[in-house]
């Protein structure tokens, strides 16, 4: 049985949420959450390369990182795909200077796992490679469910991997066209449903 992926930020962690808060702090704009419409958050935040380049650095902070609260239900969910014998692989594209924010969090929160991996997801700068595996790498593993919210990971996952995808329904990823192997979800409740057995 092959464990069950599950992606961090916005699928465990209310992640964009926390950002908007900064966002209105460090820069005075408020945007609404149900606006946030393109994945690429200087897109949606309308910001300048220099103003994201500083969000980007803010966020990846470690005070920052500990205070995202918990998706409701998610923790929940883990804990009954666990009694159930899964294994869960938590994979994250975060930068790699999270990674110990990242296992803090999961301690913090007492989030079940078997593995946390750190993948390029966006080929970003800055990452440790000998922290981060490539996708080259990453497209190998086998996984018997993905929980994702970007449609770019969850098209790769279901078209270049074959494994089905519960997609958390974010604004974001609304305007992709998917496939019957990614099923939308509006909650880790809604999910728990259909997957009792994954
Ligand atoms: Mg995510």
């Amino acid at each position: 049985m092959s464990p069950i992926y599950v992606d961090f930020d916005d699928v465990l962690s209310d992640t964009t949420s926390a950002f908007l808060k900064i966002l209105k702090l460090e820069f005075g704009k408020s945007v609404n959450f149900e606006d946030i419409i393109s994945f690429d958050l200087k897109v949606s935040f309308k910001l300048t390369e220099s103003e994201y380049e500083h969000f980007f650095r803010r966020v990846h902070q470690a005070e920052v990182i500990m205070a995202f609260p918990p998706i409701e239900g998610a923790i929940g969910a883990l804990e009954e795909w666990v009694k159930l014998g899964y294994q869960i692989s938590i994979v994250t594209g975060r930068l790699t200077t999270a990674y110990e924010a990242s296992l803090d969090w999961l301690a913090k929160h007492n989030a079940p796992y078997h593995s946390f991996t750190m993948v390029d997801k966006y080929s970003r700068e800055n990452i440790d490679t000998k922290i981060a595996i490539s996708m080259e790498k990453f497209s190998e593993m086998k996984f018997s469910l993905a929980v994702e919210d970007s449609a770019t990971m969850a098209l790769h996952l279901s078209q270049k991997m074959g494994i089905p995808v519960a997609l958390m329904d974010r604004p974001w990823n609304r305007r992709v066209n998917l496939n019957h192997k990614i099923n939308r979800y509006k909650s880790w409740s809604d999910l728990r449903k259909d997957f009792q057995n994954p």
